[in-house]
């Protein structure tokens, strides 16, 4: 049996920088359209708002200070590299030359060797895509667009405001500038299960980004989704139910798309369900152990060849589950 059943992104990190890299989260401040009336309201269904923002985040603070701060949180250790990530709500709702300078001040700090941009697929213009092609030039960046699912009943229900269609055309504008688009994907969505699963895989793998990050549904106090929750007309799915639809994700995953993350997390006072999604760790280790015991692995039912984006090219190795450390 294989060892090597995920293309995890700490071995393509580590294959594409020669040691270990750490993200480092860093904020603008910035808000989302989908709450403040430009594109709809109310936010999506499992957001909340503002407890994901770096914990080291001081009001006003710039980038270089909060990037640095960062990388003295996580030890600052010598030789170790970072990507600076912008976590705002939507990283590209700003005037294109904020995020431009934004940019450029992270990449000055010493041990930063890249970006990663975290956006709405429907929020990016002319101006922004010439930023971000600009930076893909020059640095190892990755744009991460939210999809969530490929199915335009659940993104309504989910109150997105955006079509799956929206992010095939962001994830083709991209291929065509040079820019590694990483996806984000939730399995566990109302109405969804391994079914859908299979599905969003193979419209993923048909856009060609670069890397996916998994993550299992989260309720939230103070989301929609957590009153739904509440009032019974949501339950999420188990941990063996998690983890048979990651697993038949992975297979319609071409083998070359670098895996961000196999688990979400939240902090445990604002994580109301489920409560195996606590140990982050522990959920990602029982994708991969699946993996294994089915005899199976990343790709093995892709039928898409996958990699348009640039970032996913030097990424040869899948993932050892035995040395399982998903970032
Ligand atoms: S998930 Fe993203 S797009 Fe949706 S409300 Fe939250 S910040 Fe806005």
């Amino acid at each position: 049996m294989s060892l090597t059943l995920y293309n995890a992104l700490s071995d393509n990190l580590r294959h594409v920088f020669g040691g270990p890299v750490r993200k480092v989260p860093f904020s603008l401040g910035l808000t989302c359209p989908n709450r403040d009336g430009t594109k709809g309201t109310g936010g999506c269904v499992f957001c909340s708002h503002d407890e994901l923002l770096p914990h080291w985040r001081v009001r006003g603070e710039g980038v270089r200070r909060q990037v640095t701060r960062g990388i003295t949180a996580t030890g600052g250790h010598c030789g170790t590299r970072y990507i600076a990530y912008l976590q705002d709500h939507t990283g590209t709702w700003c005037e294109p030359s904020v995020l431009a300078d934004a940019c450029r001040e992270a990449l000055a700090v010493d041990g930063v060797v890249g970006l990663s941009i975290g956006t709405r697929p429907d929020c990016i213009t002319g101006a922004m895509w010439r930023v971000l092609e600009d930076l893909a030039a020059t640095t190892h960046l990755w744009l991460e667009l939210g999809l969530q699912t490929s199915d335009d009943r659940t993104l309504e229900r989910l109150n997105r405001n955006h079509t799956a269609q929206v992010f095939a055309d962001a994830a083709q504008e991209a291929a065509r500038r040079g820019v590694a688009v990483v996806a984000h994907v939730m399995l566990g969505l109302p109405g969804e299960g391994a079914v859908e699963a299979e599905a969003t895989a193979a419209f993923l793998a048909g856009t060609g980004v670069a890397g996916v990050k998994l993550h299992n549904t989260l309720v939230i106090r103070g989301t929609r989704l957590y009153d739904l929750w509440a009032a019974g007309g949501y339950a999420p799915p188990r941990r063996e139910e998690y983890c048979d639809a990651a697993v038949r994700f992975l297979e319609r995953t071409p083998a070359g798309t670098v895996i961000h993350r196999l688990a979400a997390e939240a902090p445990p006072e604002l994580l109301a369900a489920p409560d195996w999604a606590r140990a982050k760790h522990a959920v990602a280790a029982a994708v991969a152990r699946e993996l294994a015991v089915r005899g199976t692995r990343q790709g093995a039912r892709a039928v898409f060849a996958g990699m348009n984006s640039p970032a996913a090219q030097g990424a040869p190795h899948l993932h050892d589950p035995h040395r399982e450390a998903t970032p």
